[in-house]
């Protein structure tokens, strides 16, 4: 089921030794990456190989794709959520080993099962395999853009609303339990969540990563999103359709947390997760999320019938009016 993790400060410095360790040799894989810093790191780390340039993640690219890395032995991602995701699903689509690479944390695909893949420039999940080896070098991705973070931050904390969903449907016979994929994915953001260290430190990113890995690896022992996806991610489905221009995904789960959390009566979790996000420069309120009160409405509506058949608290029709309050 799981596959192999790497993690460590400058660890792309030794890439080369890492990779043969675990059997992937230069001359029979291709790197696939993106255009910014990415790129920088294929010419300076993987000179001698077969490389591609992944403009976005859509079926079309992954098609495209198919093509060039069918007669390889597997296939390396360096770079952002869209890459690693393209790679993830063109790999498995394949049956080759997948190598991941996140140069940032923006959300828990590092180690998932799930590849979000855009149709008609809709996000769509993909069930698909792991990635068999994981690379973190944690200097790289501190580095990366603050708002990146916060998405993987925002990705990871609503797991938190995503099991009292799960929680809830498995108490009205909505949904079957299963207690370590439950207590996986609720642990890592629980951890994070009480995280003292200094935000975007070191020691803060490597809390970040494992939470995300174990949200991964809950969403591979469960073979389904259900750990980490409950209304606050319809809620984020909703806006990708209803806003002009949507929102990281982490950013739109994390921020609707605040208020599905609320639905489930759980105001001391609620009060957590806002200080928690005051500290780290999360939106807490819609006009720091730049969202309108009538366009959440809209996406809280909609949210449901995006998926009818995983309960969540929206399928409850629940009164919203006091914790849309709280977050106005
Ligand atoms: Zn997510």
């Amino acid at each position: 089921m799981t596959g192999s993790i790497v993690h460590g400060e400058n660890i792309l410095e030794q890439i080369h030794l890492l990779l043969r360790k675990y059997g992937f040799y230069p001359d029979e894989g291709i790197a696939i990456h993106g255009s910014g810093i990415s790129r920088k790191l294929v010419d300076a780390y993987f000179k001698e190989w077969d490389s591609s340039v992944i403009e976005d993640s859509t079926f079309d690219t992954v098609k495209e794709l198919e093509g060039i890395v069918k007669y390889k032995r597997f296939l390396v991602a360096i770079g952002g959520g869209k890459v690693i995701d393209t790679g993830k699903v063109t790999a498995g689509n394949l049956g080759l080993p997948f190598v991941s690479i996140p140069t940032t944390l923006s959300n828990d695909g590092i180690f998932s099962p799930i590849g979000v893949i855009k149709k008609n420039h809709i996000p769509e999940s993909i069930l698909t395999k792991p990635p068999e080896l994981l690379i973190l070098d944690y200097s790289i991705i501190r580095s990366s853009p603050k708002e990146l973070l916060l998405a993987g931050i925002g990705d990871l904390i609503s797991n938190l609303s995503a099991i009292l969903d799960w929680k809830l449907a498995v108490k009205l016979k909505k949904d079957t339990e299963d207690t370590p994929s439950m207590e996986l994915s609720y642990e890592g953001a629980e951890t994070f969540l009480e995280a003292e260290e200094e935000p975007f430190s070191i020691p803060f990113i490597k809390t970040l990563a494992h939470g995300l890995i174990k949200s991964g690896l809950a969403m591979q022992r469960h073979g389904s999103s259900r750990p980490a996806s409950g209304a606050e991610h319809l809620i984020s489905h909703a806006l990708d359709k209803i806003l002009e221009k949507p929102l990281i995904h982490g950013i739109q789960c994390g921020f609707a947390t605040l208020f599905t959390v609320l639905l489930h009566g759980e105001r001391g979790l609620f009060l957590r997760i806002k200080e928690f996000y005051e500290r780290v420069g999360f939106p807490t309120t819609l006009e720091q999320l730049g969202v309108s009160e009538e366009k959440f409405r809209e996406a809280v509506k909609l949210a449901p019938s995006l998926r009818p058949n995983r309960f969540t608290i929206l399928h409850k029709n629940p009164e919203i009016e006091d914790a849309l309050n709280c977050i106005t």
